[in-house]
């Protein structure tokens, strides 16, 4: 916590303000659910309760959806149906490509990954190194690009798999997929991409790419909490993560969660509308966001600006400013956004990503991330340009006047 700005968040934030007034600038974290998706849901919430392992009517309609929401990701994907398993989130898709990889492959023990990977698959690589694997994690630069080259040396005979995200969650910042699949796939090596900040933002093609498992999750593209799937690439050996009944193929037993599955579909089908030119309203409206803060507010800049970034994100360090300071009054002023990643929002350790990338703990701590959707408006960037100036302004002379105070 820089000096003094940690007695403005001691309050904490208040979960009674009302939501209803807010601005949400923090859709890699979450994204509202679609109208459309909601009420494609609806009956799969209440009349088609049924099993779709059930044989009779209810289940069996049930079991449509499920095959039409299949039908709908492949789509989209441009892969085989039967080449999408459905799960309850990314979190579960990463675990269970990573393990189900390795446990077909018990003769390798070395995994390959990046510095900069979400939880689920850094604190993974974690416990597996806790149990006799080999991980190495592959660096970044200060634009937050990946190092190709240290990819290349890390591959040996003794690997079992590449898993890498597509795009970085904090930063936005795209990793060059062909040339990792030429690099991954020249050695032979299974590569799981984590794809779950891509969907519905950038086109994904499968049928042009070699990538043998991927990563997705509804929440982040309109649909609900609590599903997700990952692409298995036909042929490729992996063993099934949670064994039971036998759904899914085998592969992940567990009842499916058939009304968010059915929203799933319903979100791809609307995001693939999206891309394009709603994509690009999209990336205006940012590019819009982080002129004016630049502009307006000094010492502040842009991670990976030089980076090829998503569209909808842009992660701003303000220099000797607490971002958990900025992210309070923002709430008090109805202005949702994050600093780093939501999944280690509380933790004061500076961002994995960031320091990774070499950022000073100061600016790092400083820094918030602005992402945006298809329902971010001309006058929701207005606001922040308007009120996030003057709070910059108050967190900035608080801390003069501690420091004079010190002196
Ligand atoms: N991978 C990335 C890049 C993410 O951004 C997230 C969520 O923030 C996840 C994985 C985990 O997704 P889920 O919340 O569906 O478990």
């Amino acid at each position: 916590m820089l000096a003094g700005q940690g007695a403005l968040t001691e309050g904490a934030f208040n979960p009674s303000l009302d939501v209803m007034d807010a601005i949400y600038f923090d859709n890699n974290a979450t994204t509202r659910i679609a109208p459309e998706v909601f009420d494609a849901m609806v009956p799969y919430l209440t009349d088609v309760y049924g099993n779709p392992s059930s044989v009779h009517r209810i289940g069996a309609r049930a079991g449509v959806a499920l095959k039409d929401a299949r039908e709908k990701v492949a789509a989209h994907l441009n892969c085989r149906e039967a080449e999408i398993t459905f799960t309850s989130c990314a979190t579960e898709s990463n675990n269970a490509a990573i393990r189900g990889v390795l446990q077909a492959a018990p003769g390798k023990r070395h995994i390959v990954t990046t510095a900069v990977e979400h939880p689920s698959v850094l604190e993974l690589c974690k416990h597996l190194e806790g149990n006799g694997y080999d991980v190495t994690y592959v660096g970044v630069d200060g634009e937050g690009r990946l190092n190709l080259d240290a990819l290349r040396e890390a591959l040996t005979q003794e690997t079992a798999l590449v898993s890498i995200m597509w795009s970085n969650n904090e930063t936005g910042v795209i990793f060059p997929m062909d040339d990792i699949v030429d690099i991954v796939k020249n050695c032979g090596v299974p590569l799981h991409v984590d794809a779950v900040q891509m969907v519905a933002k950038i086109p994904i093609d499968l049928s042009k790419t070699a990538i043998d498992l991927l990563s997705l999750s509804g929440h982040k593209f309109h649909a609900p909490k609590g599903v997700g799937a990952l692409f298995v690439r036909r042929g490729t050996r992996m063993r099934p993560f949670i064994i039971g009944g036998g759904q899914e193929k085998n592969r992940r037993s567990g009842t499916e969660n058939v009304a968010g599955i059915v929203g799933m579909g319903r979100a791809v089908e609307l995001g693939v509308r999206y891309l394009g030119s709603g994509v690009e309203t999209t990336r205006r409206l940012r590019d819009r966001l982080e002129a004016g803060i630049l502009s307006a507010i000094p010492n502040t800049n842009v991670n990976g600006a030089l980076s090829e970034r998503l569209p909808n994100t842009t992660l701003i360090n303000f220099d000797g400013i607490e971002g958990e300071a900025i992210l309070l009054l923002m709430d008090e002023e109805g202005m949702c956004a994050s600093s780093g990643s939501a999944c280690t929002t509380g933790a004061l350790e500076p961002s994995h990503v960031l320091k990774a990338m070499g950022v000073p703990s100061n600016l790092a701590h400083g820094s918030i991330r602005f992402s945006l959707s298809r329902y971010t408006t001309e006058d929701e960037i207005n606001t922040v340009l308007e009120k996030l100036p003057p709070i910059v302004e108050r967190l900035a002379s608080f801390t003069n006047h501690k420091r004079a105070g010190e002196r």
